[in-house]
């Protein structure tokens, strides 16, 4: 703000959400202390509040106006029509329904992972990961003869990062949140990138996270 002389005039974040806390698929208790962080940090949070309009100059909220002139909307993802348009048989969330082995309901050859699959860890990265090892051990298995597994759902970590060095993580019945749940955020990151690259480019990958942005042409003019 200083460097932009924006000086009398308050940026204001405000952040809306349809259900009663954020987070909603996860324990209520990581709702709200994201809620607490997210409110220290200055946001004012509009719970069981639903978007309904919106104009350049204010959002239309549950039949109320918010004054804003930038608005960013994250609500959600939806499954691939693909699925919908097709003839698989989905669940209430319009997930695909698969036996044990991740194979589509009514037809044996078609295996659906990751986001699409109605299995109970669905909607994460590690979940996705998880399903591609679990069916390629079955093709081998196939391959070579031997009996198949069945699939097991592994739940996986969740850990939310809010603001710089702040995050909530869940992992079964543990909770944390503050610096240490970020610092194993990092750690994940690291190890994700790893996946992927070789050690070096991983580590370029990874410091390249913990450097600003600056793609203003004042704010990088003004050291
Ligand atoms: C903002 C955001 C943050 C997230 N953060 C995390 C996180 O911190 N940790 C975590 O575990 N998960 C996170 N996730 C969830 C994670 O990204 C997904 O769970 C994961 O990518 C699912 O993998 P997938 O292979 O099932 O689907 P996707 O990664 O969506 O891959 C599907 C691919 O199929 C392609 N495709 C679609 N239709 C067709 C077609 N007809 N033919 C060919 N290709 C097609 C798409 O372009 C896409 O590339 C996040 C998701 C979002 C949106």
């Amino acid at each position: 703000m200083a460097k932009h002389a924006i000086r009398n005039r308050a940026v204001h974040i405000d952040l809306v959400e349809a259900m009663p806390h954020l987070m909603p698929r996860l324990p209520k208790p990581i709702g709200r202390t994201i809620e607490r962080r997210l409110r220290k940090l200055g946001v004012k949070l509009y719970l069981n509040s639903k978007v309904e309009g919106a104009s350049s100059e204010e959002l239309n909220v549950s039949g109320k106006p918010i004054r804003s002139h930038t608005i960013v909307w994250t609500a959600g993802v939806a499954n691939n029509p693909f699925f919908t348009d097709k003839d698989f048989t989905l669940s209430a969330r319009k997930k695909v329904l698969v036996d044990e082995f991740l194979r589509a309901e009514g037809d044996k050859d078609i295996f659906v992972i990751g986001d699409n699959a109605e299995t109970p860890f669905s909607g994460m990265a590690q979940t996705a990961l998880y399903d591609a090892e679990f069916i390629a051990h079955n093709f081998a298995c196939e391959h070579d003869g031997r009996p198949k597994l069945a699939y097991r759902p592994k739940e996986p970590a969740y850990v939310t990062p809010v603001g710089p060095d702040w995050a909530s993580m869940l992992w079964k019945d543990v909770h944390i949140h503050g610096r240490i749940a970020a610092l194993l955020r990092y750690a994940a990151d690291f190890h994700a990138y790893t996946d992927i690259l070789s050690l070096k480019d991983a580590a370029v990958q990874w410091t390249s996270t913990f450097e600003r942005e600056d793609l203003c042409p004042v704010c990088s003019s003004v050291n």
